[in-house]
């Protein structure tokens, strides 16, 4: 079977990561959340005070951008890769609500976004990779040859989220999630650079009423059909 490019794109807690993960486990390819990307530059800024409220010192950002260095490390207990920030474990900080609510300011810079996917396209050089964010199948692989944009209800994604920050025993406020994810998608949609937007040729999967397995069937189709050819 030959190697492939696999793009999955979509809305703000749509499961994206979970499927994107899942398949690169069971077909043996490497998978990068770039959001964790846009995250831990996020992360960043909040701890070495680049922010004042909702701005940013744009100035200071764009001279240490190329000293801000992401990898990911793969945990051996649970096989899931863990985001590092200039060599430390950052995977934890960087799912805060803190870090939700300002990555979306982040991932709006020009230089930011420049930076981040000249990276991603350096990890997708060799093929055999899944790589989940908002603008893998328009720029950062727009020649990968297989597509996936996943949407849902912003209620269910919120409520998704919820959930997950409650097993994680952290604070979690329905309508503060909610506004969040309805925040992240307007931003998303609307910035100037790289807007969130579905590939002509991604395939559309709205996963409000699917279960883990049925979308999960649903996606290994799709690549058993494109890297059988
Ligand atoms: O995927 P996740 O929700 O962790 O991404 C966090 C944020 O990073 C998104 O809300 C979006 O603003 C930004 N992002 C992006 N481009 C990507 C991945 C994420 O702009 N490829």
């Amino acid at each position: 079977m030959k190697k492939i490019t696999i793009a999955i794109d979509g809305f703000s807690s749509c499961g994206k990561s979970t499927m994107a993960k899942d398949l690169a486990h069971e077909i043996g390819y490497i998978y990068i959340d770039s959001g964790a990307m846009y995250r831990a530059v996020t992360l960043y800024c909040i701890e070495n005070g680049l922010f004042e409220g909702k701005s940013i010192d744009l100035e200071v950002l764009g001279r240490r951008i190329n000293d801000i260095n992401i990898s990911f490390e793969l945990d051996a207990e649970t096989g899931r890769p863990r985001t590092r920030l200039n060599g430390k474990d950052v995977e934890d900080r960087i799912r805060t609500m803190e870090v939700s609510s300002r990555v979306s300011i982040i991932a709006a810079i020009g230089f930011v976004r420049e930076a981040l996917v000249a990276q991603q396209q350096a990890m997708g050089k060799e093929k055999g990779i899944v790589m989940d964010g908002r603008d893998i199948g328009t720029t950062v692989f727009p020649d990968a040859e297989l597509k996936i944009f996943v949407t849902a209800s912003a209620e269910i994604r919120a409520e998704r989220r919820y959930k997950e920050l409650q097993e994680k025993g952290e604070k979690a406020d329905f309508a503060e999630i909610l506004a969040n994810v309805k925040e992240r998608d307007r931003i998303d949609q609307t910035r100037t650079v790289s807007p969130l937007r579905q590939a002509e040729d991604a395939i559309l999967l709205d996963n409000s009423n699917l279960s883990l397995s049925e979308q999960k069937a649903w996606l290994l189709e799709q690549y058993h059909k494109i890297a059988a050819l």
